[in-house]
């Protein structure tokens, strides 16, 4: 992380030196309305990484002011996620907690003038706020008085105006050059439970009221979020000097990550569980935390891309190829390396005796030796890949073909005699002879071949399922009109049956493998069945991505 330089590090740096701040405290603050994204990551590391790195304590806050878009399940999944990225948060908090000390902040600024009731809806304040070149218009209820304001604010609270009849409005400036200042809505009335605070309120604090003093009430001192609430922080700096807070924390803002060919808010990405155009939130090709983790991204790879990305004032797409090279990097040295079939076609071997089966040795990464060796059973039948078989090859095709000669990666050398095809001319198997002279590892030189080929024994061979994926959203742009809905990759999974090593049928859930020739896969946790792992392409092997 030293390494990882930036500008709101800098601050805090400063504030630490000066004196101005004894003891960093950060908050990461999600609002439990979906399952956490790529992008929440960011946030996750910069907030925990900054608290650590100062010794500090960094909050798990949910933001839970809406309650008709909240729900445990995601306060759940966002837990499980921060905790898998390898974080402990310092306290755990619910911004419902807070209502009743929000309510009398609120009937605080009631009693100083600064805050009235509104009858007028929402349009019409919509309408009035005026532009960035035309001043706004006061709302005909601002002159009510204070006595006034304060009985209808408690009678909001006990429930007796219906949804959207009357609002509490900060009374700061309808003139303001910056229009979050000119009387934004403090509270609405919403005659919804709230999923953590039951059905004891029927009015509700708007974000950027309760925001503030979330972060003062905890002691926050540097609160961090993303660009586009720049234009809020005067009025985050209002509310906590006019509520009279003890604690005055510091609003810092940093681009938000984006990354190509996938969808980045949780509003899109409930669209898409929604619709049903992906298994759920969790789906290997979603961009949410628990996706990746599915798909087999590690915690540290995640850590790594979105520290390198770094953090700064200017909005900027992530190529996802970035994203593939740290868990590529990742798994290079941990990922046992083995042998699965993803399109098979058998091969049978002629002259190899009827009934035997050996053992081969094979090494487990020949890139990290400490991973040992393991050993392949081998017989008169074996899968190969379909595409490693071509009947009549253009030139420089080094895999079988009638007549040539390949190598067994870990076993012998074999030669195409003949193609066997069923009536409508489909091939189904190919017979082969093999050498028992070239052995792998024998330190045979009489005679070099150009291509290696994998392979799986088949009778011993554990079937898989791969499931092979492609970015979520193609890569054409969105002309007028058209949503992401309308750029759904329609090739972002493929399924194909095929067969992986007699070893690996005990493998479980979340193992991580490299498929030689084909990249890293991680078992699937929801669709493996005993004996029949599901395996999600992580990632293939090579990549144009230069870091
Ligand atoms: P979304 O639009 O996806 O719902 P959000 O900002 O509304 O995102 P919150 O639950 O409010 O989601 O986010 C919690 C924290 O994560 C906030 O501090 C927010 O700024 C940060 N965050 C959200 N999206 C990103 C992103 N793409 N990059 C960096 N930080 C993000
Ligand atoms: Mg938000
Ligand atoms: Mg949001």
């Amino acid at each position: 992380m030293n390494e990882h330089t930036h500008f709101i590090k800098a601050i805090i740096s400063e504030d630490v030196k000066t004196g101005k701040v004894k003891e960093v405290i950060t908050r990461f603050p999600p609002e439990p309305n979906g399952y956490l994204h790529i992008g929440h990551a960011k946030s996750i590391c910069l907030n925990f990484d900054l608290a650590d790195e100062f010794g500090g304590k960094t909050h798990l806050r949910f933001d839970d002011t809406n309650p008709l878009k909240e729900d445990v399940e995601f306060v759940e999944a966002i837990k499980e996620d921060v905790e898998w990225l390898g974080y402990s948060w310092d306290g755990l908090f619910f911004a419902s907690d807070y209502f009743e000390d929000m309510y009398q902040c609120a009937v605080r600024l009631i009693e100083k003038g600064l805050a009235y009731v509104d009858d007028l809806n929402g349009d019409q304040i919509r309408e009035m706020r005026g532009t960035l070149t035309e001043p706004g218009k006061e709302s005909p209820y601002r002159s009510r008085s204070v006595q006034e304001n304060l009985d209808l604010f408690e009678r909001m609270r006990k429930g007796e105006f219906g949804d959207g009849e009357k609002v509490l409005r900060a009374k700061i400036d309808m003139a303001s050059p910056n229009i979050n200042l000119r009387d934004p809505v403090l509270y609405r009335i919403s005659h919804t439970a709230h999923h953590h605070a039951g059905d004891a309120w029927c009015i509700y604090p708007m974000y950027s009221f309760a925001h503030p003093l979330e972060d003062a009430i905890e002691g926050v001192t540097h609160s961090i979020c993303t660009l586009e609430f720049e234009d809020q922080r005067p009025l985050y700096d209002w509310v906590i000097a006019q509520c009279e807070m003890p604690n005055v924390p510091r609003q810092y803002e940093f681009a938000r990550l984006n990354v190509t060919q996938t969808v980045m808010s949780k509003r899109k990405l409930k669209q898409l569980v929604d619709e049903q155009k992906v298994d759920g939130w969790d789906d290997p090709r979603m961009p949410t935390i628990s996706g990746l983790r599915r798909r087999g991204y590690t915690a540290a790879s995640i850590r790594q891309f979105v520290r390198e990305i770094g953090v700064t004032k200017s909005n900027s797409t992530v190529d996802h190829k970035m994203m593939e090279y740290f868990v590529r990097e990742d798994l290079k040295l941990k990922a046992p390396r083995t042998m699965g079939v993803v399109r098979p076609l058998k091969v049978v071997i002629t002259n190899y005796p009827e009934g035997q089966v050996e053992w081969l040795e094979a090494e487990n990464n020949p890139e990290n030796p400490e991973m040992g060796t393991r050993k392949i059973p081998f017989s008169r039948e074996i899968y190969i890949e379909q595409e490693d078989f071509m009947e009549d090859p253009p030139k420089k095709y080094f895999r079988l073909f009638p007549g040539n000669e390949v190598r067994l990666k870990h076993a012998y050398f074999i030669k195409c005699e003949e193609v066997i095809k069923d009536e409508q001319g489909n091939v189904t198997e190919i017979h082969c002879t093999y050498d028992p002279e070239t052995k792998s590892g024998s330190g045979f030189t009489g005679r070099k071949v150009k291509g290696t080929l994998h392979w799986v024994e088949a009778t011993q061979a554990v079937p898989a399922e791969f499931r092979l994926y492609e970015p979520l959203i193609s890569e054409e742009e969105t002309e007028e009109g058209q949503s992401f809905l309308d750029h759904i990759n329609p090739n972002s999974l493929e399924v194909s049956a095929g067969y992986v090593e007699q070893g690996m049928k005990e493998a479980q859930a979340q193992d991580k493998f490299q498929f030689f020739r084909h990249g890293y896969f991680n078992v699937d946790p929801k669709h493996s069945l005993p004996g029949k792992p599901v395996f999600n392409l992580i990632v293939s092997l090579k990549s144009s991505f230069v870091l």
